[in-house]
């Protein structure tokens, strides 16, 4: 059993029997009235009995406490999405957390002007609410004693009073920043409080302003990605810039517009402009069915290539069929000049001349063909994000001997190298026999 009262600077706190907080409720943002009968009494005694919380990807249960609204209390590394529960093993199997960067182009409903006055104040507050916190949070740590082993850090609640001293932050900011800065100084407090091997960390200004992921919204009008938030006391909206420089970031944000990716914190800097940074999760899925994959290529009977997945379903094909015409017509042709050259007493024929030209310009179409289904095929793969392509030339039946093989595995091989993925041939480069169709 708890005993669990109304404070003075908080909702509700629970304590035990020798009067030790074990929890808090603040509850700065809530409706007071659905706590009406909580209030009415000095004091309440509640049972807090675990209830469990079920992923809804693997089914794996845990009992957590229930939140003052008798919902299961999301575990530390859990997600919620919508009304499911993730456990952190099956949420970092479908998302991996990126950070998007991209400048703001202009506000929307104000000038620049305005927006740089707002966001100086920002900043500036901050930078000395961060400072204050670390200054407090290191003023209320334990000093070096007689003690073996440094105790574990109190627990420290600053809100209240940042609140009070920094009130042109939002509030959801400066919950925000005290996480932030309790992280931070528990991170260096063995090296700062202990050892003083390291001096306590110091915020500089411009120090990035936070905004948490329940106060700002991505949007997507007219093309352009915006992001709304609270700035000091007005909401703002700031258009973000676009080119071809910031596809990645544009598609990151996109899923993030529509409630495919899960957005975290956004942070606005000062760095050569005005940049917001925003945290979000990704779906993995573009990932997962690319780098694993390898991409087999082969010739085929009908056709010059085909390029099948480990399944051997069809994902891509170059028919060739002009290649091939091309290539029979040219053989035709170097036969019957051949025949007619057999009759001719002359030790230069007639047609020496035509048939130079026709080499030429069937090597000159050999070679831009070539290059062309390298570069199609080496696209595919790139685009499909696939990490390895096994190449096999071996049935030569479509196209004939003659037809320059290795020219085109040794462009093929380029483009992907090119591009970052492996070839592996199949087949052993074998020595291109020189027929009337390769090149010189
Ligand atoms: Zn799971």
């Amino acid at each position: 059993m708890l005993t669990v009262r109304t404070g003075k600077d908080c909702l509700l706190v629970a304590v035990n029997a020798k009067d030790e907080a074990l929890l808090r409720y603040n509850g700065d943002h809530l409706d007071v009235k659905a706590f009406k009968l909580v209030l009415t009494r000095k004091s309440v005694m509640i049972e807090m009995r675990p209830i469990p919380i079920t992923c809804a990807c693997c089914s794996i249960s845990r009992a957590v406490k229930p939140t003052p609204k008798g919902e299961p209390r999301t575990p530390t590394g859990w997600k919620k999405l919508v009304d499911a529960a993730y456990c952190p093993e099956c949420w970092r199997k479908q998302y991996i957390l990126r950070a998007i960067t991209m400048p703001v182009a202009s506000p929307l409903d104000c000038s620049w002007d305005e927006l740089r006055k707002a966001l100086r104040t920002m900043w500036a507050q901050t930078t000395a609410a961060s400072n204050w916190m670390m200054t407090e949070l290191f003023a209320r740590d334990v000093r070096k004693g007689s003690e073996e082993k440094m105790p574990p850090m109190a627990r420290v609640y600053l809100y209240p009073e940042a609140r009070a001293r920094f009130p042109g932050l939002p509030s959801q900011t400066v919950s925000s920043l005290e996480q932030s800065v309790q992280r931070k100084y528990r991170a260096v407090r063995y090296a700062v409080v202990w050892t003083a091997a390291a001096s306590l960390p110091t915020h500089r200004y411009p120090t990035p302003f936070p905004v948490p992921k329940q106060a700002w919204a991505a949007t997507i009008e007219a093309e352009q990605a915006i992001v709304s938030m609270r700035i000091g006391d007005a909401r703002h909206r700031l258009r973000l810039k676009r080119g071809p420089q910031f596809r990645r970031q544009m598609a990151a944000f996109r899923q993030i517009a529509q409630g495919e990716a899960i957005a975290g914190e956004l942070a606005i800097y000062d760095h050569d402009g005005v940049l917001v940074k925003m945290a979000a999760w990704l779906p993995r899925e573009e990932e997962k069915e690319a780098r694993a994959d390898v991409l087999t290529v082969r010739t085929g009977k009908d056709c010059l290539l085909v390029a099948v997945n480990t399944k051997d379903e069809e994902l891509w094909r170059y028919n060739g069929d002009h290649v091939r015409r091309w290539a029979g017509e040219h053989r035709t042709q170097l036969q019957r000049w051949n025949e007619d050259q057999k009759y001719e007493q002359q030790p230069v024929p007639a047609f020496a001349r035509r048939r130079e030209t026709a080499v030429r310009k069937f090597r000159d179409r050999m070679n831009s063909a070539t290059h062309e289904i390298a570069a199609q095929l080496a696209g595919y793969a790139s685009r499909r994000h696939f990490a390895q392509v096994r190449y096999d030339d071996s049935d030569h039946s479509y196209m004939g001997d003659g037809f320059p093989w290795y020219r085109l595995r040794s462009l093929i091989a380029d483009k992907l190298v090119a591009r970052g993925i492996v070839l592996e041939t199949s087949a052993q480069p074998e020595q291109e026999r020189v027929g009337p169709l390769a090149e010189d």
